[in-house]
C-alpha cells in the first residue's frame, strides 16, 4: 500500500473512497477527511462540528474561484501546486508570466489563510516572490499587492509584497494605482526617503573614496619613510666599516661628510671623501 504524492493524486482525480465534498461555483472537488481535516483546522471543525457540513459532508465555498479551490486541493494531496493560466480564458504570454501568476498565488493564499492551512500559505508566499522576482513588472504587482491587501489577512505575504516593493520603489511609483494604495501623503513620504537614502548614499561613496584616497598617501608615506631609514642605516654601516677612501688615487683615511640630494619630500643621503669629494 502506498500513500506517496503519486498515488495520492491519482486518489484525489478519481474521487475514489472520497468521503467529503468541496462545492465552488458548481465544481465538484472529491475529496477526503483525512487528508483536508489533518491539514486544514478550520475545514475540520466544520465537518466534524455541529454545522450543516457535518450532517451532508459537502462544503460549500463561495469567496474562491474553482481554479483557486482546485490548486488548494492538488496541494493537499501532492503538497505543491502547478502555476497555470486562467483555464476559462485564453491566456497570453503576459498574463501567464506576470500579472496571472501574481495573482494566482495572491488567490491560493488567501484560501489558504482563510482555511488556516499553513504550510500552503508558506508555499504560496514563496511562489508569489519568485514570480515577482522572474518577471518584474509594477503594473502587474500593484493588481497583485490589490488582490492581496483585499482578499489576504496573511501579514507575511503582505511583508513580502513590502518587501518585493522596496526594491522596485522607482518603477513603483510612477505607477498611479500605486499611490491609490499607499495614499497621496505615503508617496510624498516615500519620496522623500527616497531622496534622503540617495543623499545618504552619495555621501557614504564620497567618504569611501576620500578614505581611499588617504590610506594610499598614508602607503605611500609609510614606503617613503622605510626607504629613507634604509639609506641612513646604509650610511651609518659604511662609516663604521670604510677605513680608507675607495679611490685609489686618494687612499686618504676615510673621513667623510653627508651630501643631501633626492626631492623635498625624500632626501637621499650620499657619503663623499672629504679629501677628493668621491662618492662612497
Ligand atoms: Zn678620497
Amino acid at each position: 500500500m502506498s500513500f506517496g504524492n503519486l498515488e495520492l493524486g491519482r486518489v484525489v482525480g478519481s474521487g475514489e473512497y472520497s468521503d467529503m465534498k468541496l462545492v465552488c461555483q458548481g465544481c465538484e472537488f472529491k475529496v477526503h477527511k483525512v487528508v483536508v481535516c489533518t491539514q486544514s483546522p478550520v475545514l475540520a471543525t466544520a465537518i466534524q462540528g455541529v454545522f450543516q457540513e457535518s450532517r451532508t459532508g459537502i462544503i460549500n465555498i463561495e469567496n474562491f474561484e474553482p481554479s483557486t479551490v482546485s490548486r488548494m486541493v492538488e496541494f493537499l494531496y501532492i503538497g505543491d501546486y502547478a502555476s497555470r493560466s486562467d483555464e476559462t480564458k485564453k491566456p497570453t504570454l503576459n498574463d501567464i508570466t506576470a500579472s496571472g501568476m501574481m495573482l494566482q498565488h495572491v488567490q491560493v493564499n488567501a484560501i489558504a489563510d482563510y482555511y488556516n492551512i499553513e504550510r500552503l500559505s508558506e508555499l504560496s508566499r514563496s511562489k508569489f516572490q519568485q514570480a515577482c522576482q522572474a518577471t518584474w513588472d509594477a503594473q502587474s504587482f500593484v493588481d497583485a499587492t490589490n488582490g492581496a491587501l483585499g482578499l489576504s489577512g496573511d501579514g507575511a505575504l503582505h511583508e513580502v509584497i513590502a518587501t518585493e516593493a522596496a526594491k522596485n520603489i522607482h518603477t513603483l511609483l510612477e505607477i498611479d494605482h500605486f499611490a491609490d494604495i499607499i495614499g497621496e501623503f505615503g508617496t510624498r513620504v516615500l519620496r522623500n526617503c527616497i531622496k534622503k537614502a540617495e543623499a545618504d548614499q552619495h555621501r557614504v561613496f564620497q567618504l569611501r573614496l576620500d578614505f581611499e584616497q588617504e590610506h594610499s598617501k598614508r602607503q605611500a608615506a609609510e614606503a617613503r619613510a622605510d626607504r629613507i631609514i634604509e639609506n641612513i642605516g646604509r650610511c651609518i654601516q659604511t662609516m663604521r666599516e670604510r677605513g680608507f677612501c675607495r679611490n685609489h688615487s686618494c687612499m686618504a683615511e676615510y673621513q667623510c661628510y653627508i651630501e643631501r640630494r633626492g626631492q623635498s619630500f625624500e632626501p637621499l643621503y650620499t657619503l663623499r671623501c672629504a679629501k677628493c669629494k668621491c662618492r662612497d
